[in-house]
């Protein structure tokens, strides 16, 4: 498969290319040159998979030319094959139309462990081929670190640098970080938001000179391996559910796009998904952008959702490039404009090509807390603050009747309750535990180093030390 990217100067690459590099040269992002697309036959051919045969086969196309089946195969089994759930994903029932889909299972109770455990394993087979080291430099809202630090500690060919907003993490989002020890593992807080730590990461992929002299390689979703994993739990529930039979549709926490993007990518290879439910926070460029083609920035407000503070949807860039005729030229002048003025008014094209399949919802606190009242009422069910903006986006749908009423409406479950224990106790008064797969957390020692919220700093900080480590 030949990746491109969305503002369409940057070279051709394989997947192996696109991995290793996440970011495009150009400032774009890569997406695959055309869908894969499965028959309904095909599909129906899927059903009875375990998780590790079903990821085989929905990554086949995307990994062809730099994966034969059998590494695939043997990938898969790796990670997906020993998880901390048998089902990986499992379904889990609310009432008569809605569902939950537990992506929590992880080593770092997050979804965000689905896909980089298998990026992990992906970026050890390359540089190996390659007899190469990478430097990974990363911004994180709190689950990206923990889960890519978790992916690469200890490994001989990765550094990992993960930088996160001080104090603007949860306790145990930065105890799951900085409690890893191991000598490729640095962990920085600067003074700042998420936004402004990920401004610093894409200013770094831009700069040649650190660059090249570090291999910078990305960990968060603008690498595509993420999302290729992701599209894997969307086939997974959608078959449990009645796919291809039956259309499905799935209300996702957003944030960077990236977890929802997957789910365009399973409707563009022929899943049966009615209706993608693009649920926000009271941060909502998607849902000012998907309702009115508004994309424009404001402050960033600190909510009990942490993972979803952000202003700038990285992956939002694929849904407009995908969507607005894949004109790389054109987008790119776009993406420009929106640079210096960080406001955009989307196409009627890109309007038009997302209205068909999204829609959106915004939750303020009070309606997230009912929202995890109601699980708790309903179906005794504890879920995370996250799950809650998803699941109040979900009732709101059905209210609203943008779903047809014998259609099942899963909602992302995307991360364990008791990563947020403080927002889940005060709206139900229960206080989720920490399940005894993530050990002494608050016993073991911290390590990061803060720095200020300037580019300089961070940058200079990553220049010496992954140099220094290289030897
Ligand atoms: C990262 C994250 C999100 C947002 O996912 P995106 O892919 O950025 O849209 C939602 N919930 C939780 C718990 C997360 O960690």
């Amino acid at each position: 498969m030949e990746y491109v990217s969305t503002r369409g100067s940057a070279p051709v690459l394989d997947f192996e290319g696109a991995t290793l590099a996440g970011l495009a040269s150009d400032g774009g992002l890569y997406l695959p040159r055309e869908w894969p697309r499965f028959t309904e036959a095909q599909i129906r051919d899927l059903r009875g998979k375990s998780y590790a045969e079903l990821a085989a086969c929905i990554m086949a196309p995307f990994v062809a030319g730099s994966l034969s089946d059998d590494e695939l195969s043997a990938l898969c089994e790796a990670v997906y094959g020993d998880f901390g759930h048998s089902a990986v994903t499992p379904l889990v029932q609310l009432d008569e139309t809605h569902w939950l889909l537990e992506l929590f299972h992880g080593p770092t109770l997050a979804f965000k462990d689905v896909a980089l455990q298998m990026l992990g394993h992906l970026f050890e087979t390359f540089l190996e081929r390659r007899d190469k080291r990478l430097t990974i430099v990363g911004a994180t809202s709190g689950d990206t670190g923990s889960a890519a630090i978790n992916a690469v500690a200890g490994r001989d060919r990765t550094e990992i640098f993960m930088l996160h907003p001080a104090g603007r993490v949860s306790e145990v989002q930065r105890r799951q970080m900085t409690t890893v020890r191991a000598p490729n593992v640095h962990n920085i807080a600067i003074k700042g938001s998420f936004d402004d730590a990920q401004r610093h990461v894409k200013r770094m992929f831009a700069d040649p000179t650190i660059n090249q002299a570090l291999n910078l390689g990305a960990v968060n979703s603008i690498n595509w391996a993420r999302l290729m994993a992701q599209v894997v739990y969307y086939f997974h529930s959608a078959l449990q559910l009645g796919a291809p039979d039956r259309k499905i549709a799935y209300s996702v926490p957003t944030g960077n796009f990236g977890d929802v993007f997957a789910g365009y990518v399973a409707a563009q290879m022929g899943l049966s998904i009615e209706r993608l439910i693009v649920a926000t926070n009271v941060n909502d460029i998607l849902h000012r952008a998907l309702s009115k083609g508004d994309y424009s920035t404001g402050a960033t407000t600190p909510t009990i959702t942490p993972s979803m503070d952000i202003q700038v949807s990285s992956n939002f860039e694929r849904l407009l490039f995908d969507c607005g005729g894949r004109d790389g030229a054109a987008l790119a002048a776009q993406m420009d404009s929106f640079d210096k003025s960080q406001s955009m008014q989307l196409t009627d094209e890109q309007r038009k090509g997302a209205a068909g399949l999204f829609s959106s919802t915004r939750a303020d606190q009070d309606e997230t807390a009912r929202a995890l009242q109601w699980a708790n009422r309903n179906a005794a069910q504890v879920i995370d603050p996250h799950t809650g903006v998803g699941l109040h986006a979900s009732l709101s749908a059905i209210e609203a009747g943008q779903v047809a009423h014998d259609t099942p409406v899963v909602t992302l479950a995307t991360a364990h309750p008791a990563k947020f224990p403080d927002a889940v106790e005060r709206a139900i008064g229960v206080r989720p535990t920490l399940p005894s797969r993530v050990g002494d957390l608050f016993g073991r020692e911290e390590h990061f180093t803060e720095l200020a919220g300037d580019y300089e700093t961070s940058r200079d900080f990553v220049f010496e030390h992954a140099a220094a480590s290289a030897g």
